[in-house]
Protein backbone atom coordinates (compact mmCIF):
# COMPACT_ATOMS: atom_id res chain seq x y z
CA UNK A 1 0.00 0.00 0.00
CA UNK A 2 1.26 3.47 -0.68
CA UNK A 3 2.24 5.48 2.29
CA UNK A 4 -0.30 8.83 2.77
CA UNK A 5 1.85 11.95 1.42
CA UNK A 6 0.89 15.55 2.17
CA UNK A 7 2.81 18.72 1.05
CA UNK A 8 2.18 21.42 3.92
CA UNK A 9 2.98 24.07 1.26
CA UNK A 10 4.87 27.49 0.80
CA UNK A 11 4.36 28.46 4.45
CA UNK A 12 4.77 32.23 5.49
CA UNK A 13 7.74 30.68 8.11
CA UNK A 14 8.83 27.78 8.88
CA UNK A 15 11.20 27.59 12.25
CA UNK A 16 14.46 25.94 10.71
CA UNK A 17 17.96 26.03 11.69
CA UNK A 18 19.20 29.82 9.68
CA UNK A 19 21.22 27.67 6.76
CA UNK A 20 17.83 25.93 6.09
CA UNK A 21 15.52 26.79 3.38
CA UNK A 22 11.84 25.50 3.95
CA UNK A 23 9.89 28.21 2.23
CA UNK A 24 8.76 25.24 -0.49
CA UNK A 25 7.15 23.61 2.90
CA UNK A 26 7.18 20.35 4.34
CA UNK A 27 6.42 16.85 3.10
CA UNK A 28 4.96 14.29 5.64
CA UNK A 29 4.93 10.67 4.65
CA UNK A 30 3.06 8.58 7.26
CA UNK A 31 4.08 9.61 10.67
CA UNK A 32 7.40 11.43 9.36
CA UNK A 33 8.97 14.33 7.88
CA UNK A 34 10.17 13.08 4.41
CA UNK A 35 11.15 16.15 2.81
CA UNK A 36 12.15 19.94 3.40
CA UNK A 37 11.54 21.68 0.37
CA UNK A 38 13.16 25.42 -0.44
CA UNK A 39 11.37 27.87 -1.96
CA UNK A 40 10.05 27.09 -5.24
CA UNK A 41 10.36 23.25 -5.31
CA UNK A 42 7.96 20.22 -5.43
CA UNK A 43 7.66 16.96 -3.75
CA UNK A 44 9.71 14.67 -5.26
CA UNK A 45 6.48 12.23 -5.80
CA UNK A 46 2.74 13.41 -5.99
CA UNK A 47 0.94 14.20 -2.75
CA UNK A 48 -2.12 13.08 -1.94
CA UNK A 49 -3.19 16.01 0.19
CA UNK A 50 -1.60 19.69 -0.50
CA UNK A 51 -2.35 22.15 2.95
CA UNK A 52 -1.96 25.64 1.14
CA UNK A 53 0.13 27.50 4.22
CA UNK A 54 0.58 30.79 3.10
CA UNK A 55 -0.71 32.35 5.86
CA UNK A 56 0.73 30.06 8.43
CA UNK A 57 3.92 29.91 10.23
CA UNK A 58 4.89 26.50 10.96
CA UNK A 59 6.69 25.15 14.16
CA UNK A 60 7.61 21.48 15.52
CA UNK A 61 4.92 20.82 18.13
CA UNK A 62 6.00 22.25 21.13
CA UNK A 63 6.93 19.92 24.07
CA UNK A 64 5.99 20.71 28.00
CA UNK A 65 8.47 19.12 29.85
CA UNK A 66 6.62 19.76 33.55
CA UNK A 67 3.32 19.88 34.70
CA UNK A 68 0.71 18.63 37.46
CA UNK A 69 -2.69 18.11 35.35
CA UNK A 70 -4.63 17.63 38.67
CA UNK A 71 -4.04 21.23 39.51
CA UNK A 72 -6.57 22.50 36.61
CA UNK A 73 -9.29 21.79 39.80
CA UNK A 74 -7.25 24.69 41.96
CA UNK A 75 -6.57 26.84 39.40
CA UNK A 76 -6.52 30.95 40.98
CA UNK A 77 -7.98 29.99 44.00
CA UNK A 78 -8.10 32.42 47.08
CA UNK A 79 -6.61 31.23 49.82
CA UNK A 80 -3.24 30.76 48.20
CA UNK A 81 -3.01 33.34 45.28
CA UNK A 82 -0.74 35.11 47.56
CA UNK A 83 1.46 32.67 48.66
CA UNK A 84 4.93 31.29 48.47
CA UNK A 85 5.77 27.71 48.12
CA UNK A 86 5.92 26.16 51.27
CA UNK A 87 2.46 27.81 52.76
CA UNK A 88 0.93 27.58 49.26
CA UNK A 89 2.01 23.64 49.57
CA UNK A 90 0.70 23.33 53.00
CA UNK A 91 -3.04 25.14 52.33
CA UNK A 92 -3.20 22.59 48.69
CA UNK A 93 -2.56 19.49 50.25
CA UNK A 94 -5.52 18.44 51.98
CA UNK A 95 -7.67 20.00 49.07
CA UNK A 96 -5.39 17.57 46.87
CA UNK A 97 -6.16 14.67 48.80
CA UNK A 98 -9.59 14.37 48.22
CA UNK A 99 -8.56 13.95 44.62
CA UNK A 100 -11.01 11.12 42.82
CA UNK A 101 -9.96 9.03 39.23
CA UNK A 102 -13.13 10.97 37.95
CA UNK A 103 -11.73 14.54 38.93
CA UNK A 104 -7.98 13.56 37.77
CA UNK A 105 -9.67 12.16 34.43
CA UNK A 106 -11.39 15.23 33.86
CA UNK A 107 -8.23 17.49 34.68
CA UNK A 108 -5.82 15.71 32.35
CA UNK A 109 -8.43 16.23 29.68
CA UNK A 110 -8.03 19.99 30.36
CA UNK A 111 -4.72 20.61 30.89
CA UNK A 112 -4.19 18.21 27.76
CA UNK A 113 -6.55 20.24 25.64
CA UNK A 114 -5.38 23.36 26.20
CA UNK A 115 -1.80 22.58 25.79
CA UNK A 116 -2.95 21.46 22.06
CA UNK A 117 -4.46 24.23 21.48
CA UNK A 118 -1.36 26.17 22.31
CA UNK A 119 0.51 23.97 19.86
CA UNK A 120 1.82 21.57 22.15
CA UNK A 121 2.21 17.88 20.83
CA UNK A 122 4.19 15.79 23.85
CA UNK A 123 3.42 16.30 27.49
CA UNK A 124 5.09 15.64 30.65
CA UNK A 125 3.16 15.36 33.51
CA UNK A 126 4.26 14.51 37.27
CA UNK A 127 1.63 13.08 38.94
CA UNK A 128 2.50 12.34 42.71
CA UNK A 129 -0.74 12.11 44.79
CA UNK A 130 -1.69 8.92 45.32
CA UNK A 131 -4.33 8.89 48.43
CA UNK A 132 -6.40 6.01 48.91
CA UNK A 133 -8.68 5.01 45.56
CA UNK A 134 -6.28 6.84 43.65
CA UNK A 135 -3.94 4.22 42.70
CA UNK A 136 -4.79 4.01 39.23
CA UNK A 137 -3.87 7.79 38.27
CA UNK A 138 -1.46 7.02 35.92
CA UNK A 139 -3.62 4.81 34.01
CA UNK A 140 -6.55 7.28 33.86
CA UNK A 141 -4.04 9.98 32.25
CA UNK A 142 -3.03 7.05 30.02
CA UNK A 143 -6.48 7.00 28.92
CA UNK A 144 -6.63 10.48 28.10
CA UNK A 145 -3.53 10.88 26.25
CA UNK A 146 -5.25 8.19 24.16
CA UNK A 147 -7.86 9.98 23.79
CA UNK A 148 -6.06 13.09 22.84
CA UNK A 149 -3.86 11.36 20.51
CA UNK A 150 -1.16 13.52 21.64
CA UNK A 151 2.47 12.04 23.01
CA UNK A 152 2.80 11.75 26.61
CA UNK A 153 6.20 10.89 29.40
CA UNK A 154 4.03 10.06 32.47
CA UNK A 155 6.03 10.35 35.35
CA UNK A 156 5.35 8.16 38.17
CA UNK A 157 5.43 10.92 41.49
CA UNK A 158 5.66 9.84 44.93
CA UNK A 159 5.97 10.95 48.43
CA UNK A 160 6.91 8.79 51.68
CA UNK A 161 8.02 11.32 53.99
CA UNK A 162 5.07 12.71 55.65
CA UNK A 163 4.73 15.06 58.47
CA UNK A 164 5.70 12.56 61.12
CA UNK A 165 8.55 11.91 59.58
CA UNK A 166 9.65 15.86 59.50
CA UNK A 167 8.35 16.21 55.80
CA UNK A 168 5.84 18.88 54.24
CA UNK A 169 3.23 16.36 53.29
CA UNK A 170 -0.04 15.30 55.57
CA UNK A 171 0.46 11.65 56.53
CA UNK A 172 -2.51 10.55 54.71
CA UNK A 173 -0.80 11.70 51.21
CA UNK A 174 1.94 9.41 51.42
CA UNK A 175 2.91 5.79 50.41
CA UNK A 176 5.59 3.78 51.83
CA UNK A 177 8.62 3.01 49.78
CA UNK A 178 7.60 -0.91 48.70
CA UNK A 179 3.82 0.16 47.15
CA UNK A 180 5.97 3.21 45.32
CA UNK A 181 8.19 0.71 43.53
CA UNK A 182 6.25 -2.17 43.04
CA UNK A 183 4.09 0.45 41.23
CA UNK A 184 6.86 2.08 39.28
CA UNK A 185 7.46 -1.40 38.00
CA UNK A 186 3.79 -2.22 36.84
CA UNK A 187 3.45 0.82 34.91
CA UNK A 188 6.68 0.73 33.42
CA UNK A 189 5.87 -2.93 32.38
CA UNK A 190 2.66 -2.15 31.10
CA UNK A 191 2.77 1.45 29.26
CA UNK A 192 6.49 2.30 28.71
CA UNK A 193 7.33 2.33 24.76
CA UNK A 194 10.71 2.47 23.43
CA UNK A 195 10.56 2.65 19.48
CA UNK A 196 10.68 6.08 17.57
CA UNK A 197 7.64 7.74 17.78
CA UNK A 198 6.66 6.22 20.73
CA UNK A 199 3.32 7.44 22.15
CA UNK A 200 3.32 6.72 25.88
CA UNK A 201 6.26 6.52 28.30
CA UNK A 202 7.12 5.91 31.56
CA UNK A 203 9.45 7.83 33.87
CA UNK A 204 9.51 8.08 37.72
CA UNK A 205 9.79 11.22 39.85
CA UNK A 206 10.21 11.67 43.78
CA UNK A 207 8.18 14.81 44.40
CA UNK A 208 10.86 16.44 46.33
CA UNK A 209 13.97 16.43 48.75
CA UNK A 210 11.25 17.62 51.18
CA UNK A 211 8.24 14.80 50.47
CA UNK A 212 10.70 11.89 50.08
CA UNK A 213 13.12 9.45 51.90
CA UNK A 214 16.68 9.09 51.46
CA UNK A 215 16.50 5.47 50.67
CA UNK A 216 13.71 5.94 48.21
CA UNK A 217 15.49 8.56 46.04
CA UNK A 218 18.49 5.80 45.89
CA UNK A 219 16.19 2.89 45.55
CA UNK A 220 13.88 4.67 42.75
CA UNK A 221 17.14 5.83 40.56
CA UNK A 222 18.41 2.45 40.89
CA UNK A 223 15.31 1.19 40.12
CA UNK A 224 15.47 3.72 36.72
CA UNK A 225 18.60 2.87 35.98
CA UNK A 226 17.94 -1.12 35.59
CA UNK A 227 14.78 -0.20 33.39
CA UNK A 228 16.33 2.77 31.08
CA UNK A 229 13.44 4.97 32.15
CA UNK A 230 13.73 8.89 32.67
CA UNK A 231 14.31 10.42 36.32
CA UNK A 232 11.93 13.92 36.85
CA UNK A 233 12.26 15.62 40.23
CA UNK A 234 12.06 19.52 41.49
CA UNK A 235 14.82 21.16 42.69
CA UNK A 236 16.65 24.50 43.67
CA UNK A 237 13.10 26.01 43.42
CA UNK A 238 13.12 28.11 46.31
CA UNK A 239 15.43 29.02 49.30
CA UNK A 240 12.87 27.39 52.05
CA UNK A 241 13.98 24.16 49.81
CA UNK A 242 17.68 24.70 49.84
CA UNK A 243 17.72 25.43 54.08
CA UNK A 244 15.31 22.48 54.23
CA UNK A 245 17.97 20.40 52.72
CA UNK A 246 20.80 21.57 55.27
CA UNK A 247 18.53 21.03 58.24
CA UNK A 248 17.69 18.02 57.32
CA UNK A 249 20.51 16.41 55.02
CA UNK A 250 23.63 18.34 55.95
CA UNK A 251 23.94 19.54 52.70
CA UNK A 252 22.77 21.95 49.97
CA UNK A 253 20.46 20.43 47.18
CA UNK A 254 23.29 19.62 44.04
CA UNK A 255 25.04 18.06 46.76
CA UNK A 256 22.21 15.66 47.71
CA UNK A 257 21.03 14.98 44.48
CA UNK A 258 24.74 13.45 44.09
CA UNK A 259 24.25 11.87 47.11
CA UNK A 260 21.51 9.52 46.19
CA UNK A 261 22.71 9.22 42.77
CA UNK A 262 20.75 11.22 40.68
CA UNK A 263 23.71 13.54 39.53
CA UNK A 264 23.03 12.05 35.49
CA UNK A 265 21.66 12.75 32.03
CA UNK A 266 19.04 10.45 32.79
CA UNK A 267 17.29 13.20 35.09
CA UNK A 268 15.92 16.48 34.54
CA UNK A 269 15.01 18.48 37.44
CA UNK A 270 11.93 21.71 37.49
CA UNK A 271 12.89 24.91 37.97
CA UNK A 272 16.78 24.85 38.90
CA UNK A 273 17.08 28.43 40.54
CA UNK A 274 19.03 28.49 43.66
CA UNK A 275 22.12 27.12 42.11
CA UNK A 276 25.90 28.33 42.52
CA UNK A 277 28.54 28.62 40.39
CA UNK A 278 30.22 25.30 41.23
CA UNK A 279 26.45 23.44 41.04
CA UNK A 280 25.95 24.87 37.40
CA UNK A 281 29.39 22.86 36.50
CA UNK A 282 28.62 20.00 38.17
CA UNK A 283 25.19 19.37 36.52
CA UNK A 284 26.42 20.92 32.76
CA UNK A 285 28.96 18.05 33.24
CA UNK A 286 26.34 15.44 34.12
CA UNK A 287 24.63 16.67 31.50
CA UNK A 288 21.65 16.77 34.18
CA UNK A 289 18.48 18.39 32.27
CA UNK A 290 16.55 21.34 33.54
CA UNK A 291 12.99 22.15 33.15
CA UNK A 292 12.09 26.68 33.14
CA UNK A 293 9.10 27.38 34.57
CA UNK A 294 8.67 31.25 34.32
CA UNK A 295 5.21 31.75 34.94
CA UNK A 296 5.37 29.42 37.98
CA UNK A 297 8.60 30.95 39.69
CA UNK A 298 7.16 34.88 39.37
CA UNK A 299 3.93 33.45 40.73
CA UNK A 300 5.33 31.91 43.55
CA UNK A 301 7.97 34.52 43.55
CA UNK A 302 11.03 32.05 43.71
CA UNK A 303 13.73 33.49 41.32
CA UNK A 304 15.33 33.61 38.13
CA UNK A 305 16.37 30.60 36.19
CA UNK A 306 20.12 31.20 35.38
CA UNK A 307 19.53 29.44 31.88
CA UNK A 308 22.65 30.90 29.77
CA UNK A 309 24.87 29.50 32.37
CA UNK A 310 23.15 26.15 32.61
CA UNK A 311 23.40 25.73 28.97
CA UNK A 312 26.90 27.57 28.76
CA UNK A 313 27.42 24.58 31.24
CA UNK A 314 26.25 21.63 28.76
CA UNK A 315 22.82 21.08 30.39
CA UNK A 316 20.30 20.99 28.72
CA UNK A 317 17.16 23.39 28.92
CA UNK A 318 13.76 23.21 28.02
CA UNK A 319 10.29 24.75 28.99
CA UNK A 320 7.10 23.50 31.24
CA UNK A 321 4.30 25.51 32.38
CA UNK A 322 4.01 23.96 35.95
CA UNK A 323 1.18 22.99 37.43
CA UNK A 324 -2.40 24.75 37.13
CA UNK A 325 -2.37 25.94 41.00
CA UNK A 326 1.17 27.90 40.34
CA UNK A 327 0.39 29.18 36.71
CA UNK A 328 -2.34 29.07 36.12
CA UNK A 329 -2.44 28.85 32.53
CA UNK A 330 -1.40 25.61 30.38
CA UNK A 331 -0.23 27.29 27.58
CA UNK A 332 3.36 26.50 26.23
CA UNK A 333 3.47 29.45 23.70
CA UNK A 334 2.31 31.72 26.47
CA UNK A 335 4.98 30.49 28.76
CA UNK A 336 7.59 30.77 25.99
CA UNK A 337 6.72 34.62 25.85
CA UNK A 338 7.19 35.36 29.41
CA UNK A 339 10.32 32.92 29.32
CA UNK A 340 11.51 35.66 26.83
CA UNK A 341 10.85 38.57 28.86
CA UNK A 342 12.03 37.38 32.48
CA UNK A 343 15.14 35.77 31.12
CA UNK A 344 15.67 39.25 29.30
CA UNK A 345 15.50 40.92 32.83
CA UNK A 346 18.47 38.67 33.30
CA UNK A 347 20.76 38.47 30.74
CA UNK A 348 19.65 41.42 28.80
CA UNK A 349 17.96 41.18 25.20
CA UNK A 350 20.58 40.17 22.79
CA UNK A 351 21.05 37.08 24.42
CA UNK A 352 17.60 35.77 24.76
CA UNK A 353 15.88 35.66 21.61
CA UNK A 354 12.21 34.43 20.13
CA UNK A 355 14.65 31.75 18.66
CA UNK A 356 16.39 30.62 21.76
CA UNK A 357 12.89 30.27 23.76
CA UNK A 358 11.31 28.55 20.88
CA UNK A 359 13.93 26.41 21.04
CA UNK A 360 13.61 25.60 24.50
CA UNK A 361 9.98 25.03 24.22
CA UNK A 362 11.05 22.23 21.29
CA UNK A 363 14.46 20.84 20.98
CA UNK A 364 15.20 21.94 24.72
CA UNK A 365 12.38 20.20 26.19
CA UNK A 366 12.65 16.85 23.80
CA UNK A 367 16.08 16.36 25.33
CA UNK A 368 14.86 16.68 28.84
CA UNK A 369 12.27 13.70 27.93
CA UNK A 370 15.00 12.07 26.60
CA UNK A 371 13.72 11.48 23.12
CA UNK A 372 15.52 11.77 19.18
CA UNK A 373 12.51 11.22 17.59
CA UNK A 374 11.00 14.78 18.00
CA UNK A 375 11.56 18.33 18.69
CA UNK A 376 12.88 19.84 15.74
CA UNK A 377 11.58 19.63 11.51
CA UNK A 378 13.93 17.89 10.27
CA UNK A 379 13.55 14.88 7.46
CA UNK A 380 12.90 11.58 9.41
CA UNK A 381 11.37 12.92 12.41
CA UNK A 382 7.98 12.76 13.68
CA UNK A 383 5.47 14.53 11.93
CA UNK A 384 4.61 16.60 15.14
CA UNK A 385 3.55 19.88 13.62
CA UNK A 386 1.91 23.50 15.08
CA UNK A 387 0.30 25.88 12.49
CA UNK A 388 -0.39 29.26 13.48
CA UNK A 389 -2.31 32.22 11.67
CA UNK A 390 -1.26 35.84 12.05
CA UNK A 391 -4.78 36.74 11.45
CA UNK A 392 -6.03 38.29 15.00
CA UNK A 393 -5.43 42.25 15.44
CA UNK A 394 -2.83 41.22 17.95
CA UNK A 395 -0.79 40.26 14.62
CA UNK A 396 -1.40 43.50 12.34
CA UNK A 397 1.07 45.80 11.19
CA UNK A 398 4.25 42.51 12.38
CA UNK A 399 6.66 41.99 10.01
CA UNK A 400 8.84 39.17 11.45
CA UNK A 401 6.23 36.35 11.49
CA UNK A 402 8.60 34.12 13.91
CA UNK A 403 9.29 36.88 15.85
CA UNK A 404 5.34 37.81 15.70
CA UNK A 405 4.23 35.14 17.21
CA UNK A 406 6.41 35.30 20.52
CA UNK A 407 6.26 39.48 21.18
CA UNK A 408 2.65 39.91 19.64
CA UNK A 409 1.46 36.80 22.02
CA UNK A 410 0.46 33.59 20.00
CA UNK A 411 -1.82 31.55 22.15
CA UNK A 412 -3.63 29.20 19.79
CA UNK A 413 -2.69 27.09 17.22
CA UNK A 414 -4.45 26.76 14.02
CA UNK A 415 -3.53 23.57 13.49
CA UNK A 416 -1.87 20.73 14.67
CA UNK A 417 -0.16 17.18 13.74
CA UNK A 418 0.89 14.57 15.86
CA UNK A 419 2.31 11.84 13.86
CA UNK A 420 1.02 12.74 10.91
CA UNK A 421 -2.35 13.18 12.11
CA UNK A 422 -4.34 16.51 12.67
CA UNK A 423 -5.89 16.42 15.91
CA UNK A 424 -6.46 20.65 15.83
CA UNK A 425 -7.71 21.98 13.16
CA UNK A 426 -9.39 25.35 12.99
CA UNK A 427 -8.58 26.10 16.25
CA UNK A 428 -10.18 23.34 17.75
CA UNK A 429 -9.75 20.31 18.64
CA UNK A 430 -10.91 17.51 16.64
CA UNK A 431 -13.70 14.96 18.63
CA UNK A 432 -13.67 16.94 21.74
CA UNK A 433 -16.46 18.75 22.89
CA UNK A 434 -15.13 21.15 24.81
CA UNK A 435 -18.13 23.13 26.30
CA UNK A 436 -19.32 19.93 27.93
CA UNK A 437 -15.60 18.77 29.24
CA UNK A 438 -15.91 22.41 31.17
CA UNK A 439 -18.98 22.16 32.30
CA UNK A 440 -17.90 18.81 34.06
CA UNK A 441 -15.24 20.00 34.86
CA UNK A 442 -16.11 23.08 36.75
CA UNK A 443 -18.04 20.90 38.99
CA UNK A 444 -15.50 18.72 39.57
CA UNK A 445 -13.36 21.59 41.12
CA UNK A 446 -16.13 22.91 42.92
CA UNK A 447 -16.71 19.69 44.83
CA UNK A 448 -13.40 19.12 45.69
CA UNK A 449 -12.83 22.27 47.15
CA UNK A 450 -16.45 22.28 48.73
CA UNK A 451 -14.75 18.84 50.46
CA UNK A 452 -17.38 16.36 48.68
ZN1 LIG B 1 5.96 21.34 39.71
Amino acid sequence: MCAARIWIKNPLAVFLPEQLDGRGGLVIEDSRISEILPLGASPSQPCDNVVDARDHVVLPGLINAHHHFYQTLTRAWLPVVNQPLFPWLKTLYPVWARLTPEALHLASQVAMAELLQSGCTTVSDHHYLFPQGMEQSLDVQVEVVQQLGMRALLTRGSMNLGEEQGGLPPQHTIQDADTILQDSLRLIQRYHQRHDGAQIQIGLAPCSPFSVTTDLMREIARQAQQHDVRLHTHLGETLDEEAFCQQTFGMRTVDYLEHVGWLSDRTWLAHGIHFNDDEIKRLGAAGTGICHCPVSNMRLASGICPTVELEAAGAPVGLGVDGSASNDASNLMYEARQALYLQRLRYGAQQITPQRVLRWATAGSARLLGRRDIGELAVGKQADLALFKLDELRFSGSHDPLSALILCGAERADKVMVGGEWRVSDGEIIGLDSETLMVKHRAAARALIAGM
